[in-house]
């Protein structure tokens, strides 16, 4: 039996009171696409914030290829302990933004070597090899000597996926990584996108608010609401043929608002 890559286990997350995970249990399984949808507020981004180990949780267990990420054992680890083990297993994973956060001072060539050169111990030429085939992966080669400032949001956002690629990632994960772009710049860095799902055997999880994009990305979709899955299972039959009232009520508003499924 092959492990899943991503696993939660009646995974529960508090904000004081205020419960944003309840009771989530998923898998995703190596190489896998799955977007995770839903209104705002149903706790998305605090999933992908979670396996990124920016954020904790209080119950249940998540599990990257095996190995724990978050349990009750994990943190009754004295910090020093804690620490070196989500280093460890945060390696295996890559995020990107909403906002790209490059280097302002550094070129695009810089932005995608320094990771791999200081964490990694990657030798300068294997860095510049790696970051000119991702540059061409993102169609900016000729964009290398460029500084962040001088590009577009869409083309910045390019160079956010290919830097986050530079460190081999096992998983990764997008959150609305088209919200901070004006409207004609999002397809470019979808395109991206697309093409990595088909190219790559990384896994990835994917927030977006762009149901037509999901429905070619991904091989599953999650509706969440309320922190808790609502419904599950392929684009087509979530999209086109949703068995509960939540789901359909929410596609209903995003067809309302003018976005196409
Ligand atoms: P989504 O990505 O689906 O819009 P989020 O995961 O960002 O949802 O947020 C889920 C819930 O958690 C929301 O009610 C939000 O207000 C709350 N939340 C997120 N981050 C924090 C925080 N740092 N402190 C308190 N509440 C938070």
């Amino acid at each position: 039996m092959t492990l899943p890559m991503v696993q939660f286990e009646q995974v529960g997350k508090l904000y004081g009171s205020h419960r944003v995970l309840d009771d989530l249990s998923f898998s995703v399984s190596a190489g896998e696409k799955l977007a995770l949808i839903g209104a705002s507020g149903s706790g998305k981004t605090t999933i992908l914030r979670i396996l990124m180990t920016l954020e904790t949780i209080q119950e249940g267990a998540i599990a990257i290829n095996g190995r724990p990420l978050a349990n009750s054992a994990i943190a009754a680890l004295n910090h020093r302990k804690q620490a070196a083990h989500l280093h460890e297993i945060r390696r295996d994973i890559g995020m990107v933004f909403q906002h790209f956060n490059l280097f302002p001072h550094m070129t695009v060539f810089r932005n995608i070597m320094l990771a791999p050169m200081l964490t990694q111990k990657v030798t300068e030429s294997d860095a510049k090899a790696t970051a000119m085939a991702l540059l061409e992966m993102v169609g900016l080669q000729n964009k290398a000597s460029a500084y962040p400032a001088e590009l577009s949001g869409g083309q910045k956002q390019r160079v956010a996926i290919a830097r986050a690629l530079a460190l081999k990632p096992k998983v990764m994960l997008f959150d609305e990584v088209t919200s901070a772009l004006d409207p004609e710049l999002v397809e470019e860095v979808l395109n991206v996108l697309r093409k990595l799902a088909v190219e790559t055997d990384m896994t990835m999880l994917l927030v977006t608010h762009e149901m037509s994009f999901a429905r070619d990305f991904a091989d599953r979709v999650l509706f969440l609401d309320g922190g808790r899955i609502v419904e599950e299972g392929p684009p087509e039959e979530i999209f086109r043929n949703p068995k509960q009232d939540r789901t359909k009520v929410f596609l209903k508003k995003i067809v309302a608002a003018g976005l196409s499924i």
